[in-house]
């Protein structure tokens, strides 16, 4: 027999790996700003026109390349950022993967202008769908223009997924932000359809957000700073009072590159709690340095998650500074913030001492409490069982069931540990109110809610978007790291979409697998599903397809999500238990303990409230 296995054609493979890092005109604006600041560019102009879809160009004043680097730079996995293995656990720049420009060259028309300072003569290289079309020298300035035009033109799918022109400029203009605020010293310029959007002049840290943001943002600004030995935090946190409804401008940045963590981004709200109403969010402007080796960018092929060595310290130390910083400015409301020695010079403010507080860090609430665990069916270790997860569980189980007011402020200790061996901290350890736990009354009401008591009160949990929730966070560690396990079909059954679902399913194919789906037969509209995830083997398919396909078009279209987490909520919705279904003492408890494990165990990831607290005192009222 012949051998059929070949390898595909480099522009084929070059597709499908743009399918991954470039989805919209925003992907290509972020790979080439990054790829200017790898290349120490003091200035960067950025010019889009028709929101990225006929023109996006970037000029910088950087390194440039030679003319052999400028062919080479289009190939795939070329990269000039590593040359070993060793290599990847000190990254210092943005891109590494080598991926970028040859995915982009792969699905437009590309023309590159690069010199390199030490030659007279800089070179040209025109590339369409993979292919050179010509390389000549030619008169340039130093540095890099790259213009990437007609983008998807030989992807007509891709190209029609593509939002208005409104909807594409917005990510670009995220994008830009997230580029143009870790990196004050760089000019940036962007210009669209020949109107200056931003114009921003190097300056500091502080003076970049108020020049992206408005000059609203100066009265606004608490600085942060925290050195430690794992990591050394600045930035900003937004004032309590200048918190908004809409989630506002929240920025992590770590060595330089914006990274969306949920997890963090609790840490933050965590701490602002108190001071911030219901309902509103604080703005931050956040920037951690940390060790190369101490954390892992390539989890993600666009490189915006990132996994920490100690995500449980960084909670820490972050919710701790965020603290400090807004107690400081709670008690002395008149220092200048205006002042920019905040950073550039030693810090005048006078030291806060975090409040001293011994807590048992090891402690687990659920541990001892063999009525919480190995329930049937439950899978929970898979996910409460990480160390950033315990530690959130005992947070918010604490905070809510034990009303403790210190344990809300365990975080601050972890500054302290230092001078601390571990045993000493050991020995203090947080007294557990076991009885408490056994006892716990649980009913169910209308098979609707749950009913409990805590300390301070009782309370009352809606049971289909607590269970949401919990999915929604199990779907999300899937689609990280930690594919879901999924049951083979005896009978493998046959799905069928309308031609634009069906692309769909071929655009999430990474994600569906992720999850636990089975499927083959892309490129056609009929799918055999070969296997269910495990929390659904014993749903239709057809019908659970389609209708988180469904949910997923209005989650991507009204609500600024981005791929994964817009499906992750549609399955999450799709797949929660509904009201009108009884549960066991043992199956409450269960979801109880799981909704504790979430990072947000208080609203869907849609916003809606899952728990309502009352007091003692209320009810006294309702008799008095
Ligand atoms: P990566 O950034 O992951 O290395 P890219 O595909 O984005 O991969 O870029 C490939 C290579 O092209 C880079 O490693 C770099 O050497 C070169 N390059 C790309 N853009 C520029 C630029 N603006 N200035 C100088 N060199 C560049
Ligand atoms: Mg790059």
């Amino acid at each position: 027999m012949a051998n059929i296995v070949q390898l595909l054609p480099d522009n084929i493979a070059n597709q499908i790996a743009a399918g991954e890092v470039i989805q919209r005109p925003a992907s290509v604006v972020k790979e080439l700003l990054e790829n200017a600041v790898d290349a120490d560019a003091t200035e960067i102009d950025l010019i889009v026109k028709d929101a990225g879809k006929t023109l996006i160009r970037v000029i910088d004043n950087g390194s440039g390349m030679s003319d052999e680097d400028a062919r080479m730079a289009l190939e795939r996995h070329a990269t000039s950022k590593i040359r070993s293995s060793d290599d990847l656990f000190s990254i210092k720049t943005m891109g590494f993967r080598g991926e970028a420009l040859a995915s982009i060259a792969s699905i437009s028309h590309v023309e590159i202008k690069t010199k390199e300072r030490s030659n007279d003569l800089g070179s040209q290289v025109l590339v369409e769908g993979s292919e050179v079309k010509k390389q000549e020298p030619t008169q340039t300035k130093n540095g890099t223009s790259i213009a990437v035009k007609n983008l998807f033109y030989n992807v007509p799918a891709r190209r029609k997924f593509l939002k208005s022109d409104q909807v594409e400029l917005r990510h670009i203009i995220d994008e830009f932000e997230r580029v143009a605020l870790p990196n004050p010293h760089i000019k940036f310029t962007f210009h669209h359809n020949d109107n200056e959007l931003f114009h921003l002049d190097p300056g500091s840290f502080r003076q970049r957000v108020v020049a992206v943001f408005g000059k609203k943002f100066r009265e606004r600004l608490v600085p942060v700073e925290q050195k430690t030995n794992i990591l050394d935090l600045r930035g900003f946190v937004g004032k309590p009072e200048s918190a908004r409804k809409t989630r506002g401008e929240q920025f992590f940045f770590v060595n330089g590159r914006f990274i969306k963590s949920h997890y963090l981004h609790h840490a933050i709200s965590e701490a602002m709690e108190e001071l911030i109403p219901k309902g509103y969010h604080p703005s931050y402007f956040i920037e951690l340095q940390v060790e190369p080796d101490f954390i892992d960018v390539n989890i993600h092929p666009t490189k915006t998650e990132i996994k920490f060595e100690d995500e449980r310290a960084i909670y820490a130390i972050v919710s701790s500074s965020v603290r400090q910083a807004i107690g400081q400015y709670n008690i002395t409301p008149t220092i200048d913030f205006e002042q920019e020695t905040s950073f550039d010079g030693p810090s005048s403010n006078k030291p806060v001492t975090p409040p001293q507080i011994k807590v048992d860090t090891s402690y687990n609430p659920f541990e001892e409490n063999k009525q919480f665990g190995g329930k049937p069916g439950s899978d929970r270790k898979k996910f409460s069982g990480s160390e950033a997860s315990k530690a959130m569980q005992r947070e918010n189980y604490e905070k809510l069931f034990r009303a403790n007011p210190e344990m809300a402020k365990w975080t601050a200790q972890h500054l302290d540990q230092e001078d601390e061996t571990p045993e000493e901290t050991q020995q203090q350890s947080f007294e557990v109110e076991e009885k408490e736990q056994h006892k716990m009354p649980c009913i169910q009401l209308h098979k609707k809610y749950i009913l409990s008591t805590i300390k301070s009160g009782a309370v009352l949990i809606h049971q289909s978007r607590a269970h949401e929730r919990i999915l929604f966070e199990r779907f999300t560690e899937f689609l990280a790291n930690n594919p879901a396990s999924s049951q083979q079909s005896l009978f493998p059954q046959q799905v069928q979409f309308s031609a634009q679902d069906a692309t769909l399913v071929e655009e999430l194919s990474d994600e569906l697998k992720m999850l636990g789906f089975e499927l083959s037969g892309f490129g056609k509209t009929t799918f055999v599903v070969q296997g269910m995830p495990d929390y659904a083997v014993n749903q239709d398919p057809q019908e659970l397809l389609e209708t988180v396909l469904e949910n997923y078009k209005n989650n991507l279209q009204e609500l600024k999500l981005d791929k994964q987490e817009a499906f992750a909520r549609s399955l999450a919705q799709r797949t929660a238990i509904i009201g009108g279904k009884e549960l066991s003492r043992d199956e409450m408890l269960v979801l109880i303990e799981e909704l504790f494990a979430c990072s947000n165990p208080y609203t869907t990831p849609g916003g809606r409230p899952i728990i309502h607290t009352f007091t003692i005192k209320e009810f006294d009222k309702l008799f008095n």
